[in-house]
């Protein structure tokens, strides 16, 4: 067993709703929209026009920059308008809204690599940046820049298939249903990095899924290793995971790249697979939607820009009783309100709650019960911070309490027993703190330029 990390919690992982459906391909939707932003980075910049004929795989957004990763038509048909529409992280944004014409007619340049062994660095880089692929565990960084940043750096890579969120199950479905993909995934990221081994963490309570990959990585002969995990979470937070796996600490304000490690979502390894050895770039999302207000909660599959309304359609609908909506797991998912924000590329899941789970307090007093600096993964002190975001000293939060370094992982929340929304505070005071640094930022380009 790996080693342990500091602090977190062990919430009901309410798994057992899904975590032994395969997962379904639903008849695709009348209509997809898809964002022009998917990723970390510049917002792609769309290449289609209304009345223009797409088909799967087409580029319909270009890369804003070299951060960014292009997007692709996830159906046939036609590009019904080129506008902003509802989107999943506030608001509105550009989208292609694409009408499907039920053709599954596949892009002409969709075409497998012929010999997927001969391939350099350089190549596979090349051939992750054109499919789109970006972390599709929620962080959404491009991953060609994640591997070419980290080349002759890294000695350490690994799979992050921990899925530590309750209720999420996809991960736990793809490892048992296709293996393949994610060892062949893994083995070409050992190749490119140039490691003798690739390490797959996976907590404990999916052990029939790392039987699953042991038994692939057997028969590929593959130079990959899985790391059964403790059952904690955030498991799979990307520091907590390299501390379990690797030994090594990331420092506050660094990435995992700087103690020699670079970490890929399971999905992630699965979509470098596709691109490869079947040329597809990344058109698609497994989803569960789960959570006590859906009738049958799934593991679902469905083109990227699919209506979350269409996957609830496929699950028996919602309860009557539904009172909130969350993309993403119940610990760092996003709060939905519009039913016509639609899948993405790092989008997991889909709950509804139709229950008890909410434990709002209007006026929550801190009881001063120490729990939240327990369970705090980095070693922070929640309690502190909030006290100081309160008072507006997001100085304070930054330089004194290291603030920034907080990852939003939502564990002190969870066990704070006075209900103060902590996590939803820091993620305001890092908001905050980045308009500082941008508003000096721009001051003081502002002046040089006068000067
Ligand atoms: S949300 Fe931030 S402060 Fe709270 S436990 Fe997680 S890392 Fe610590
Ligand atoms: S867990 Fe909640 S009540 Fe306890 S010290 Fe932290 S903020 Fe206060």
């Amino acid at each position: 067993m790996a080693q342990a990390f500091f602090g977190g919690v062990h919430p009901n992982d309410m798994k057992a709703a899904t975590n032994e459906k395969a997962i379904e391909q639903i008849k695709a939707p009348a209509e997809v929209v898809i964002p022009m932003s998917m990723h970390i980075g510049a917002p792609c910049k769309p290449v289609v026009q209304k009345g223009d004929k797409v088909t799967i795989g087409q580029v319909i957004g270009e890369p804003g920059g070299f951060v960014s990763a292009p997007i692709h038509a996830s159906v046939s048909g036609t590009v019904k308008a080129v506008e902003p529409r509802p989107f999943s992280m506030g608001g509105s944004f550009m989208s292609v809204v694409i009408e499907n014409d039920f053709q599954n007619t596949v892009c002409a340049d969709i075409k497998p690599v012929a010999d997927p062994d001969s391939l350099t660095p350089e190549q596979l880089v090349e051939i992750v940046k054109n499919a789109g692929i970006v972390g599709q565990g929620g962080a959404t960084f491009p991953t060609h820049v994640k591997i070419s940043s980290g080349l002759g750096k890294v000695d350490y890579v690994l799979i992050n298939a921990a899925e530590c969120e309750p209720y999420i199950t996809g991960d736990h479905r793809t490892c048992l249903e296709r293996p393949e993909q994610v060892i062949k995934g893994a083995a070409l990221l050992a190749k490119c990095f140039g490691v003798d081994k690739v390490y797959i963490g996976i907590e404990a309570n999916k052990q029939n899924a790392a039987d699953v990959l042991n038994a692939t990585i057997k028969e590929l002969k593959a130079p990959v290793v899985v790391e059964v995990l403790h059952t904690r979470y955030p498991q799979g937070a990307e520091k907590q995971l390299v501390q379990a796996i690797s030994g090594r600490q990331v420092p506050s304000g660094k990435l995992p790249a700087d103690a020699g490690c670079c970490i890929f979502n399971l999905n992630t390894t699965c979509a470098i697979y596709r691109a490869v050895y079947e040329g597809m770039p990344v058109v698609n999302k497994v989803v569960t939607v789960s959570g006590s207000g859906v009738i049958e909660p799934k593991n679902i599959e469905c083109p990227i820009g699919t209506p979350i309304c269409d996957l609830f359609d496929a699950c028996g609908g919602l309860k009557e009783e539904t009172y909130k909506l969350i993309m993403g797991g119940p610990m760092m998912g996003l709060a939905q309100y519009d039913v016509n924000v639609t899948v993405g590329k790092g989008t997991g899941a889909m709950l509804a709650f139709a229950g008890d789970e909410e434990k709002y307090v209007a006026e929550p007093q801190c009881i001063r019960c120490g729990k939240c600096v327990g369970v705090c993964p980095i070693r922070l002190e929640p309690i502190f911070m909030y006290k100081y975001l309160m008072k507006g000293n997001w100085e304070a939060f930054r330089d004194q309490l290291h603030g920034m370094d907080c990852i939003e992982c939502g564990a002190c929340t969870y066990t704070c027993p006075a209900r103060l929304p902590l996590t939803h505070a820091f993620r305001l005071g890092k908001q905050q703190v980045n308009n500082a640094r941008m508003a000096a930022q721009a001051k003081a380009a502002a002046e040089k330029k006068e000067g």
